[in-house]
């Protein structure tokens, strides 16, 4: 008898029918002698109708008050899955966050788990209920709720199979595995059946929304066997996996991701003297202001341009930081640009393959895809462009790296 933590997404349980339907599954697997505990996020829709609601009355809504409203969405469903499990004759009891003790530290919207109280859940299992826990939610030390950031679900169904050492997690949803990039924007996408938690990790966090980044770090750190898969559809889905097998047929990436959240600011005619990047990022850094991608020109005439980016909520904070802060070294100017999208290929299979930026350049020359950033890791090459071009970029190298699903004959 195995233990498994299930998690199905907004889509899966959008209406009253899915939420039955996801009952009807979750009975067959208790039917088959398995433990189950359910993790659900809010209807499809419901999280972002509260956070329209909160922004009726504030544009940006007092963070704990926030919480307090985007925690019923997971609400409503654990009740009403619970409800359909009964119905049923499948012995079921639904928990919200604090109810568990999902213990999360205090920092509002995007609150981290710190501990997880197992005691009740594993009374109920042992008495044979079916356990019905709310997704993206828990509770500080004093008693305030919280929510883990957009898409936790995911990091609730990982953290709480961590904590009761689950034989698996599953984390139920509207496509049947992790593709070689988002197949909503590429049809020739292909499921993958393996992927390492390296490269889900980075895919993640450049922008593939099938898992939350926090989840796949709870899921390495712990080392928790995770496996995305159809809530409705059956199959093998995919396994997130930890060894990195050296085959032949190893692809030199594995996968492409984008994102449209991110903004560029450049500041200009900078003196180029010892200190001047600190200078421009330290007050961006105290403005609470996260930056990612960095390029600092090669200096001449003794100044040189500075550009970053920044999530495109931070924008204007940062624009308003960086004004200041050119006038007070005596920059040029400052320009700004929302209309940028990032691209990347991800891949294990790059450490011992060379040649691969130059592969993924090429690729976008032939499309006259200007680049305007670029930066680098082991297992990744990122590049900002124009964000017209997001998804001719990521077509193309899609078949550039061969990642295209093979066409039947007369297709
Ligand atoms: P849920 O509500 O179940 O949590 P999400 O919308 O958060 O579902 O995540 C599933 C979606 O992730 C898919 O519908 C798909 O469009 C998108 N997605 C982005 N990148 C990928 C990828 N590489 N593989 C699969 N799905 C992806
Ligand atoms: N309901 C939350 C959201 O929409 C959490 C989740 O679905 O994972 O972000
Ligand atoms: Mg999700």
């Amino acid at each position: 008898m195995a233990l498994i933590v299930q998690k199905f997404g907004g889509t899966s349980v959008g209406t009253v029918e899915r939420i039955e339907q996801v009952a009807e599954k979750v009975k067959k697997f208790r039917e088959g002698g398995d433990d189950i505990v359910v993790v659900v996020s809010a209807m499809s829709g419901e999280t972002n109708r509260l956070i329209d609601l909160a922004k009726q009355i504030s544009e940006q809504p007092v963070p704990r008050e926030l919480d307090v409203m985007v925690s019923t969405g997971e609400q409503v469903t654990i009740a009403l899955l619970s409800m359909a499990l009964i119905k049923r004759g499948v012995p079921a009891v639904s928990y919200t966050g604090n109810q568990v003790r999902i213990l999360t530290d205090s920092a509002h919207n995007k609150a981290r788990i710190l501990q997880i109280d197992d005691h009740k859940i594993r009374a109920d299992l042992k008495a044979g209920r079916v356990v019905v826990v709310a997704g993206f939610q828990g509770v500080d030390e004093h008693g305030n709720i919280t929510t883990l950031g957009r898409g936790g679900s995911d990091t609730t169904g990982v953290a709480l199979a961590a904590a009761l050492k689950a034989d698996e997690c599953q984390i139920y949803t509207d496509v049947d595995g992790v593709y070689t990039t988002d197949p909503r924007v590429v049809p020739q996408a292909q499921r993958l059946d393996k992927i390492t938690f390296e490269e889900m990790l980075e895919m993640a966090s450049l922008g593939s929304k099938v898992l939350q980044i926090r989840s796949v770090e709870f899921a390495g750190k712990y080392n928790v066997p995770l496996r995305v898969l159809h809530s409705f559809q059956e199959g093998p889905g995919t396994l997130i996996t930890l060894d990195e097998e050296e085959s032949m047929e190893q692809p030199i990436i594995s996968g492409i991701a984008f994102n449209r959240d991110e903004a560029k600011l450049t500041i200009r005619g900078v003196p180029d003297i010892p200190g001047v990047a600190f200078k421009i990022l330290g007050p961006i850094s105290a403005a609470n202001i996260e930056v990612d991608m960095i390029v600092q020109n090669v200096a001449h005439d003794n100044t040189t341009d500075f550009t970053f980016t920044v999530h495109r909520n931070d924008y204007q904070n940062a624009l308003r930081v960086l004004e200041q802060t050119a006038s007070e070294i005596g920059a040029r100017e400052v320009i700004g640009d929302t209309k940028i999208a990032k691209v990347s290929i991800v891949g294990v299979g790059m450490r011992s393959h060379a040649g691969v930026a130059s592969r993924m350049f090429e690729a976008l020359a032939k499309e006259t895809i200007n680049i305007q950033m670029i930066s680098t890791s082991e297992i990744k090459v990122s590049v900002v462009i124009e964000e017209k071009y997001l998804e001719l970029a990521v077509r193309a190298l899609h078949t550039a790296f061969e990642l295209d699903a093979p066409t039947r004959q007369g297709e």
